[in-house]
């Protein structure tokens, strides 16, 4: 095969070695719920393990609750909050992952759910100030993701905070694409006791570690009812033998990420941005998606003319691993809910590539997009749109 440039970390990242090896040293754990030697051999693994992400994210140990991911950790929350609450009113943008809202659209369908969107702006942001009315007893939850999946938009979650503060309801926030973190205007994270969520998801694929493990961070003395009943595990919201290999992977790659910090922001937001300018120098009629505030390494554009899926095959043939940031169903690729919540008109939609770096890109993996993205948007645009 020919050199391959990977570019779709917001889909997954590749495993860190500090991941890969604190992975595999685990791996022979056994059931932490034994009471014997190799039950508490394991059951100490696992409490390091959280004790570990509690201190990296600012919250207590007991407020990590280790999930099979994002998806799972998302539902846990929009659903646990939704059941333990008496409003029946769930408020989300409609940028939201599909983890929180098809849970969402679930709940309307079968537990008499009232969906209101809270309205987003042009760049796909929540204006706190045009959050629906708020209130203790008719809104189950709001739901606020810290940054956009697609288009890398940070939210003003602090702002939506208060006004669920004010108003005494529950926030989720969805922060899979921040590893685990509400970010404050320069893109920092902010520590979980102080971001005023009653919930919070993270999913360790997206940072370097494993797939196939995440956590839901839950404030201690926030209600919320369990989805997955059993033995009693996880605090009880999530019974079932815990994954400790796989939990301890996500701490050892939560601690390196979290030691690259501003320095690995700086070197992104440096080769995303000589991406987005060399495009732009190369190619006609760029609609750029992602706007400042945003994630450092994501970089959302549409090139009218073209298909999506026309341009990530060719840059696929090109050594260029990329998406269009949007989910297919079934084969069926639609044009992205996010980008038509921001306004953006249907064709020009599904014209739409992501290219996000992350933790390993280079600037050769910049380069090789540089070197094909001319002739492949030429070619995507000849065949037109399907
Ligand atoms: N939420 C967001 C914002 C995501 O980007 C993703 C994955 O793309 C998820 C949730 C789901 O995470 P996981 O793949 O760990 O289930």
């Amino acid at each position: 095969m020919s050199e391959r440039h990977y570019l779709d970390h917001a889909a997954t990242s590749h495993l860190r070695p500090e991941a890969r090896e604190a992975l595999i040293g685990a791996l022979g754990a056994g059931n932490p719920g034994g009471r014997y030697a190799s039950g508490r051999a394991a059951r100490a693994l696992l409490d390091d393990a959280r004790e570990r992400v509690a201190d990296l994210l600012g919250c207590e140990p007991v407020e990590v609750v280790f999930t099979s991911g994002g998806t799972e950790a998302d539902n846990l929350a929009v659903q646990g909050l939704y059941l333990a609450r008496s409003g029946s009113t769930i408020v989300a943008p409609p940028v939201e992952h599909e983890a929180v809202a098809r849970i969402a659209a679930h709940l309307a369908a079968e537990h008499w759910a009232e969906i209101l969107a809270a309205p987003v702006d042009a760049a796909g942001r929540v204006d706190p100030a045009r959050l629906p009315e708020l209130d203790r007893r008719g809104t189950a939850l709001v739901a606020c993701m810290a940054a956009n999946n697609e288009t890398g938009a940070i939210q003003p979650v602090a702002a939506v905070a208060e006004r669920c503060r004010a108003a005494g309801v529950p926030l989720h926030v969805d922060a899979v694409q921040t590893a685990g973190a509400v970010l404050d205007a320069s893109g920092a994270p902010t520590p979980f006791r102080d971001c005023g969520a009653a919930t919070l998801a993270l999913s360790a694929h997206k940072f370097g570690g494993p797939r196939g493990i995440g956590a839901l961070l839950v404030r201690r003395g926030a209600r919320l009812a369990a989805h997955v009943h059993g033995g009693g595990q996880e605090r009880g919201l999530r019974s079932g033998t815990p994954d400790v290999a796989g939990a301890v992977g996500l701490a050892a790659a939560l601690a390196a990420d979290r030691a690259e910090g501003e320095e690995r922001r700086r070197r992104l937001r440096a080769l995303r941005d000589r991406l987005r300018e060399g495009i732009l120098a190369t190619v006609d009629d760029v609609v750029v998606h992602t706007t400042e505030p945003a994630l450092p390494g994501h970089l959302h554009l549409s090139f009218p003319g073209a298909e999506g899926d026309s341009l990530t095959m060719l840059l696929d043939a090109a050594g260029v691993e990329c998406s269009t940031g949007s989910a297919c169903s079934a084969g069926v690729h639609r044009p992205s809910h996010v980008l038509l919540a921001m306004g953006v008109a249907e064709d020009v939609a599904r014209a739409a590539v992501r290219f996000t770096l992350g933790w390993d890109s280079t600037e050769a993996d910049v380069a090789a997009v540089l070197a094909a993205v001319g002739d492949t948007v030429s070619r995507a645009r000849a065949a037109g749109m399907a």
